[in-house]
Formats: C-alpha cells, structure tokens, sequence
C-alpha cells in the first residue's frame, strides 16, 4: 500500500435545511480545499426535512459524484438530530461538521485538521469576526460565559457550526433538541482534549 491510502478518511456533515442555493458553492468549496490534502474525503449531507429544491440539488450532486452521502429526514428534527443521523453515516476517522449557509468557510477545514493533529479530539472554529446583529451577539457571549463557568470548560464560541473531531468524540454522543450547542462540553465531560481556533 501506498502512503496516500493510509491516510485518514474525513467526512464533513452538513445539516441543512432549505439551503437549495448554497449547496453546490458548499460541495466545491469543500471539494477545494480537501483534494489538495491527500486525505479520501466524503460529503454527508444530512436533509432535515426541507421544503424548498435542496432534496432535488442533492440527488443531481449524488449522481455526479462519488463521493456525496445524502441523508433524507421525514420531516424537520432540528440541527442537533441532523448532525447525529450524519455522524451515524459518517465513515471517517475524522469528522468535520459545517453549516450549509456558507456563513463558514470550508477554507478553514485544513487548519482545523492540523490542530487535531497536534494532539486534540475536538477543534471548535471561533468566528471572530461575526457578520450577525448585536441582538444575538450578546445573547451569545452571555451563553459561552455562563456554559463555560457552569461546565468548566471555556470557549468563545461554542455555537460555530465548524468543528473538526477525531471520530471516536461522535461515535458516542446521542444529541437531539439543543444539544447540538453542548458538543464540546459534553465531550470535555468525557475526557476528550477540545480545542478551539479562530476562524
Ligand atoms: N439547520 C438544520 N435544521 C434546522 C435548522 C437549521 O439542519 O432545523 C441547518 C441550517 O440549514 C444550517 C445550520 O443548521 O446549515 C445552522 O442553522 P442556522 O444558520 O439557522 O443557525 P445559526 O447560523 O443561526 O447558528
Ligand atoms: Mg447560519
């Protein structure tokens, strides 16, 4: 065997819902900043239950391509449960979860990757420069203080939808609701190093 297939798989698990316009953007800028890696990388896109064209997008980009995962839900669970019926479909060593509004950058990807490499389980993106309105910003940074006072683990930005983790942090998590914004605590809980990196 060559050096290239013992390199890890990544899957990247996008929860969306009626995100018709930005997936095709998503898969090629996913699709541009992993094929330079080496690494073999599949795309799970997990539908939760949009109304809009996304099914529609997703089934033409799954016949063109070999490697896109589509995952129907019946109807709308919410980001949490979309993320899990991902990670369950998810065949990679690594797992990288983003947002299917490209209000992340699959650009970073790479650098999340390399900072799991320096010895982390779970590297949570911080956007640091936020596009949203104060209204939810403050409401936010009063959610990271009082999780990471409360859990003992502190991080900026715990609600970033860009996270790298080594498959064995979502193997074990069973997340539905709003859990989905607990992820690196309820990993920190478990042992596991998290990390977080400005994005
Ligand atoms: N999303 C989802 N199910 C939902 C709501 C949202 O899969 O019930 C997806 C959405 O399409 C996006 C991601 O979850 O890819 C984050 O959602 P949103 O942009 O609404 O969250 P925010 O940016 O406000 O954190
Ligand atoms: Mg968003």
């Amino acid at each position: 065997e060559t050096a290239d297939t013992l390199l890890e798989m990544i899957s990247v698990v996008v929860p969306l819902l009626n995100e018709e316009r930005s997936l095709e953007t998503l898969y090629d800028e996913i699709a541009n900043a992993l094929e330079p890696l080496d690494h073999d990388f599949e795309v799970v896109f997990v539908d939760d239950g949009s109304t809009d064209g996304s099914l529609a997008v997703l089934s033409r980009l799954h016949d063109e391509l070999p490697n896109i995962v589509v995952v129907h839900l019946r109807r709308n669970f919410g980001k949490a449960a979309a993320l899990q019926a991902g990670f369950l479909e998810a065949r990679g060593e690594i797992v990288v979860t983003i947002d299917a509004d490209l209000q992340d950058d699959p650009a970073e990807i790479p650098k999340l990757l390399a900072k799991l490499d320096e010895g982390f389980d779970l590297v949570s993106g911080w956007k640091t420069k936020r596009r949203d309105p104060l209204s939810r910003r403050i409401p936010s940074r009063i959610f990271n203080s009082v999780t990471g006072w409360v859990s003992g683990l502190r991080l900026h930005d715990l609600n970033c939808g860009l996270k790298a983790y080594r498959a064995e942090v979502v193997r074990g998590l069973r997340i539905y609701g709003e859990l989905h914004r607990f992820i690196p605590v309820l990993a920190h809980y478990r042992g596991f190093r998290v990390g977080e990196l400005p994005v």
